[in-house]
């Protein structure tokens, strides 16, 4: 699960983690008082900050969300000294479409905003713990390369980013601090209040199920101070539960509808671009399907494991998010029946396609327990399915049934 900016400095303030004074705001009503308050706590240089799913805000842009070619603002992150300049941003950003590198053209409307204190600061550098699978153990990154893309500095300069690997047994430890801290080329002061930050900051995520935890930039202030200017905080699905406060910061503006509508049935759903449909069980079978389309020359709309214990429910359910998808022209629904009968998948799929008034065309394999009942009860649906005998005839069947 992702979250915001805001939400994820809110988190690392719990945790002693060095960040700026900030206020959310969703209104332009509340922008006067956030703006008075933060002047009460004798700051006088705002950023305001769009709270987007997605990074590279500050060298977005924002357009009119009716009419995209109209340019609003250069800059979803906006830095200033004068009050009314801050108010002005705030206007030209909230309620507007946020185009950046990661949102792609589509952009994303920006529904809430973040107006911190502003810094002055002498170093932008990068640090980003994630977990590191190859070696089970979670990583610390660091790179004086900060404020840019990490991704760019990893394929150009590799050699810029420098790694410690944390002992799942005993923590991180004071040599490896002070490791990164020599890494970022720090010293005196900065050095020493880096120890605690990155001591903090690894409590942090380490405690909250965090799954990355990315600052880019951390600041060297010019009075030596280290701050989280920036902050990203994704979190493992499967420990949300412990952590009712963060699963309370989920923001359904920022996901996929059609994602949230196969999350209430546990279905695990995930969007693409294509426009072959698929239904599957299994997620190892799903990621062979999409190959398989993909190698019969097709696109997958989408990604979607019904699970094991698919029941006729489940499959009615997926079936409807899959047709809901504007771009698939065509859908393939492949099933192993092991758990799962086949002769229930069909049903299910057969009810669904009834109530749905299904213009595209369906191939089905199934495969295992009840196949042949499945067969059957297909045949006799009064439904057009073209029924495929294997893995490559059904991909070949439902790339020939979209070049028609
Ligand atoms: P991102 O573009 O989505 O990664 O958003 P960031 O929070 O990293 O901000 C983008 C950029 O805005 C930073 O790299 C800074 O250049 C600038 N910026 C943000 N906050 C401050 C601040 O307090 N002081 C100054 N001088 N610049 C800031
Ligand atoms: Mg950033």
């Amino acid at each position: 699960m992702k979250i915001h900016e805001y939400q994820a400095k809110e988190t690392l303030k719990k945790f002693n983690v060095p960040v700026q004074e900030g206020i959310a705001i969703k209104n332009l009503n509340e922008l006067d008082n956030a703006i008075a308050q933060l002047q009460q706590r004798g700051i006088n240089q705002f950023v305001v900050k769009s709270q987007i799913h997605a990074g590279g805000r500050g060298k977005g842009k924002l357009y009119n969300p009716s009419n995209r070619n109209e340019l609003i603002l250069d800059g979803g992150v906006k830095f200033t000294t004068s009050v009314d300049k801050a108010k002005e941003f705030a206007q030209k950003i909230l309620g507007n479409l946020l185009v950046t590198h990661q949102t792609g053209p589509e952009g994303k409307i920006v529904k809430t905003l973040f107006i911190t204190e502003g810094l002055d600061y002498k170093k932008e550098l990068y640090l980003g713990i994630l977990l590191d699978r190859a070696v089970s153990k979670n990583v610390i990154m660091v790179s004086i390369e900060g404020g840019v893309e990490i991704e760019k500095v990893a394929e150009e300069t590799p050699e810029k980013i420098i790694k410690e690997w944390v002992d799942p047994s005993v923590g991180l430890q004071a040599y490896q601090a002070r490791r990164l801290a020599f890494a970022l080329n720090l010293e005196g002061n900065a050095f020493k209040s880096f120890l605690p930050f990155i001591k903090s900051l690894y409590t942090a995520y380490e405690q909250t199920d965090a799954s990355l935890l990315e600052i880019n930039p951390l600041i060297i202030t010019n009075d030596d101070r280290v701050v989280a200017l920036d902050a990203k905080m994704n979190f493992d699905d499967n420990a949300i539960y412990r952590h009712p406060e963060i699963a309370a910061y989920r923001d359904l503006n920022e996901e996929d509808p059609l994602e949230i509508e196969a999350s209430k049935f546990n279905l695990n759903y995930i969007k693409l671009d294509g426009n072959v449909g698929c239904m599957v069980n299994g997620a190892g079978l799903a990621m062979a399907t999409m190959d398989i389309i993909k190698l019969a020359g097709g696109e997958p709309a989408n990604f979607l494991d019904v699970g094991g214990g698919a029941n006729k429910q489940t499959v009615a359910s997926g079936f409807k998010i899959i047709l809901s998808d504007k771009n698939v022209k065509a859908i393939l629904i492949n099933i192993f029946g092991g758990i799962v009968r086949c002769d229930r998948v069909a049903q299910g799929v057969i009810d669904a396609a009834k109530e749905m008034h299904v213009k595209v065309p369906i191939v089905v394999r199934l495969e295992g327990t009840n196949a042949k009942e499945a067969g059957v009860l297909l045949k006799e649906s009064g439904l057009h399915f073209e029924v495929a005998e294997s893995f490559s005839d059904a991909a070949k069947k439902v790339t020939s049934v979209l070049k028609k």
